[in-house]
C-alpha cells in the first residue's frame, strides 16, 4: 500500500475540553504518524475558504461560527493508506451513527460539534495542507 498525507483538524470542541492529547493517541495508535502540528484560530476568511464546498449546505454559517469559536489543531498525517485510514478512525460524521471506538463515537458531541476533520481523497489532501503548512513546517 502506498504512503499517503492527509490533513486532519481537531475542531474547537476537542481543545475547549483539553483531549487533543487523548485523539493523538488514537491517531497514533491506528499507525498514522502526526509529521506537522500546530494550535491555530481560525479566522473567518481561513474557515469560508476550507469548507467552501458546503457553502449552499443550510448549516454553512453554523459550520464556520463553530470552526472559529474557539482554537483548533491543524495536522499532517503519514501512513499507509493515510487517508482512507484515518477516515476509518474518525468514524461518521454523525457520532450516533460513528462505529464503536471511533474518535466520533468517543468523543464528538454532535454532527457539527464533531471534535474531528479528515480529508476525503488524495487532490483535497494537498489542497487542505496546502492551506496550512509550509513544505518546511512538515517533518516526516
Ligand atoms: P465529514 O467529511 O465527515 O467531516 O462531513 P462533511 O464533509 O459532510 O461535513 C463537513 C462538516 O460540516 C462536518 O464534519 C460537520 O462539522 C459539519 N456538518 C455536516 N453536516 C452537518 C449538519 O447537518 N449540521 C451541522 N451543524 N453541521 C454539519
Amino acid at each position: 500500500m502506498a504512503i499517503q498525507r492527509t490533513f486532519s483538524i481537531l475542531k474547537p470542541d476537542a481543545t475547549e475540553r483539553n483531549i487533543t492529547g487523548a485523539i493523538n493517541a488514537l491517531i497514533e495508535k491506528a499507525g498514522l504518524r502526526i509529521v506537522a502540528q500546530k494550535r491555530i484560530h481560525m479566522t473567518r476568511g481561513q474557515a469560508e475558504t476550507f469548507y467552501a464546498v458546503h457553502k449552499e449546505r443550510p448549516f454553512f454559517g453554523e459550520l464556520v461560527d463553530f470552526m472559529t469559536s474557539g482554537p483548533v489543531v491543524v495536522q499532517v498525517l503519514e501512513g499507509d493508506n493515510a487517508i482512507a485510514k484515518y477516515r476509518d478512525v474518525m468514524g461518521a460524521t454523525d457520532p450516533s451513527k460513528a462505529a464503536d471506538g471511533t474518535i466520533r463515537k468517543l468523543h464528538a458531541k454532535s454532527i457539527g460539534e464533531n471534535s474531528v476533520h479528515g480529508s476525503d481523497a488524495p487532490e483535497t489532501a494537498a489542497i487542505e495542507i496546502a492551506q496550512f503548512f509550509a513544505g518546511n513546517e512538515i517533518v516526516g
